[in-house]
């Protein structure tokens, strides 16, 4: 069985994109009074907790939303500051957020009434958080323990029929759904990749899926690692959607190198995850100029080394 948990992650850097992008495509969905019906295929539990056992361990929140919930940023100086303007420049009110991001911040803050962020809501909260009584949202979670956490924590929210929980395989399973009666659907697609067939799942996934529902939105989160299959997927994606004539959009965000470093004592040091990235398949138009804007301070505020960097492309 599968050893991957989302606890030790939840909130990192890959979390700030994923859900960043996520809110800003649900956002444009929901403008549109058509029931939306959600898919969301590798859900996780729901709902983390950045101060419990879990999140501590890696500290993987510290260095992702909490940087962004605590470090009000402020504005460049000038380049050339005027002679006695230096205190000026120092003095200058904080850089505003890009409007992605402060959207972003205002879903987790909605989760954190009393400050902080102890609190860390996965996809299924965020969307829920989102969504208007008539949309409907579908749940996949394959591991025991996190699909029971799911059911327990989804079950709070005495959401009846709205919300269906699947302990089922999504990439085998959540086509069903596809299309869906209001023929208006989002389907995020973000497995852990902690098999390597997760990579050739995700393509077929998608084929399939485009196949029955060629309207849908379609996002699929992936980890930017040294590894050919992860090289290959937005390639791969990115030929799927032109063949099918539908437009897409590639985001991706690095924060450190991928270099493995050997320290004094000949220790090596893995860096942990460096980059990733979401591909979207008939993205909303307001998504790009929306992560033109928010990425670079992404990159600049979770940056950890100064191979942090972003890109921004689209087509079709
Ligand atoms: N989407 C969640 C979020 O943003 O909060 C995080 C999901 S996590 C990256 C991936 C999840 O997929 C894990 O909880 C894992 O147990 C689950 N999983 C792995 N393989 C699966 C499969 N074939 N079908 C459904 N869930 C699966």
């Amino acid at each position: 069985m599968f050893s991957y948990r989302h606890a030790f992650h939840a909130g990192n850097h890959a979390d700030v994109l994923k859900h960043t992008v996520l809110i800003a495509t649900l956002d444009y969905l929901l403008e549109k009074d058509a029931a939306l019906t959600v898919v969301d295929t590798h859900a996780g539990a729901g709902l983390y907790r950045l101060d419990g056992d879990y999140a501590g361990t890696s500290g993987e929140a510290a260095d992702g939303v909490l940087r962004l919930l605590s470090d009000p940023k402020p504005a460049p100086a000038e380049a050339s500051p005027a002679k006695g303007s230096a205190k000026k420049a120092a003095e200058k009110p904080p850089e505003p957020l890009a409007d992605a991001l402060s959207r972003y911040l205002e879903v987790i803050r909605a989760f954190n009434p009393k400050g902080g962020a102890r609190i860390y809501p996965g996809s299924p909260f965020i969307t829920h958080h989102l969504l208007r009584d008539h949309d409907k949202l579908k749940l996949f979670e394959l591991h025991p323990t996190d699909a029971r956490t799911l059911d327990a924590n989804i079950a709070q929210l005495e959401a009846g029929r709205q919300i269906s929980v699947l302990r089922d395989d999504g990439f085998g399973s959540a086509t069903k759904f596809l299309p869906p009666p209001s023929r208006r659907a989002l389907v995020l697609c973000d497995p852990s990749y902690e098999i390597k067939s997760d990579y050739a799942r995700v393509l077929d996934f998608v084929a399939e899926a485009l196949k029955r529902f060629a309207t849908g939105t379609y996002a699929v989160w992936y980890p930017i690692i040294p590894r050919p299959e992860a090289h290959d997927l937005p390639r791969r994606l990115k030929t799927m959607a032109t063949k099918a004539g539908k437009p897409w959009l590639h985001a991706t965000l690095t924060v450190k190198s991928s270099k493995i470093t050997t320290d004094a004592t000949g220790a090596t040091h893995r860096p942990g995850l460096p980059a990733s990235g979401m591909f979207l398949i008939n993205p909303p138009y307001t998504l790009k100029p929306l992560l033109a804007a928010a990425l670079p301070q992404m990159a600049d505020r979770l940056g950890q080394d100064r191979n942090a960097t972003f890109s921004l492309d689209s087509g079709g």
